[in-house]
């Protein structure tokens, strides 16, 4: 069966409620069309997770957060609980995003523990992996992406692991307006799903985007790939015109 292409839209820490109740109204009917082909989310900020679900309403739209904490409760001041996102319905979360990693202490043992509280709380999670510009110089991506993969994926069953998303996102391409080349993306893309089918046949189902830089410029380049399930976005995804042109690519 083939899959079904994803494009997630990564706000990072921008946009207030009202901004957001802006952007959805703005956002719901360019993309109507498209939502029948493409699973369309957009991952905010915890405060705007209640007004982005509020404002998509029943439309295709699907709402993510951007990090959460694996226990259902505790002792954990700041953060946030899978069982407080599912209240809100949202649809998923984006776990280990490259901007967590290095600017707050993300580890891939954290991750081993948030991958599977998702999966159990019903939470779809986008999974991000990717190189520093060194390692990809220094000849070292596959081995740390099969580094991370096997670290954060260790806890996740083979019958659960097509219900994972992964992003590939090479770090050097994060907000730098570089971006991987198609050749460059799809080798990455092929070797993740290679490292994922050595623990589970599902892995044929299991999609798995591009992030860095993607823009409605080189979009249809990107996602006209075989290998390339679909897109996270950041930047490009503050703006729903230039969002709903991403996705418009993805159909
Ligand atoms: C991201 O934040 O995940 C991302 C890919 O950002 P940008 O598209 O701005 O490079």
């Amino acid at each position: 069966m083939p899959r079904r292409p994803y494009i997630a839209g990564n706000w990072k820490m921008f946009k207030t409620i009202s901004e957001t109740h802006q952007y959805v109204g703005d956002l719901v009917p360019r993309i109507a069309d498209a939502t029948g082909d493409v699973d369309v989310s957009i991952c905010v900020p915890f405060t705007a997770l209640g007004a982005a679900m509020a404002a998509k309403n029943d439309s295709g739209l699907k709402v993510c957060a951007q990090n959460m904490h694996q226990e259902d409760e505790g002792a954990f001041t700041g953060e946030v609980s899978p069982r407080m996102l599912t209240e809100l319905g949202i649809h998923g979360v984006v776990l280990g995003h490259s901007e967590r990693r290095q600017l707050f202490g993300e580890t891939d043992r954290a991750l081993q523990e948030k991958v599977p509280a998702a999966l159990a709380n019903g939470l779809e999670p986008i999974l991000c992996v990717g190189e520093t510009e060194e390692a990809r110089d220094a000849g070292e991506t596959k081995a740390v992406l099969e580094r991370q993969l096997q670290a954060d994926l260790a806890e996740v069953g083979p019958t659960d692991l097509a219900r994972v998303v992964i992003a590939y996102e090479p770090i050097w391409a994060i907000g730098t307006g570089r971006t991987a080349t198609p050749d460059q993306a799809e080798e990455a893309l092929a070797f993740i799903r290679d490292v994922v089918r050595q623990r589970a046949a599902a892995a044929d189902q299991l999609r798995i985007l591009y992030g860095g830089s993607v823009k409605p410029e080189n979009a249809a380049e990107l996602l006209g790939r075989e290998e390339i399930d679909g897109a996270l976005v950041g930047g490009a995804s503050l703006d729903a015109g230039s969002f709903a042109e991403i996705v418009e690519a993805a159909g």
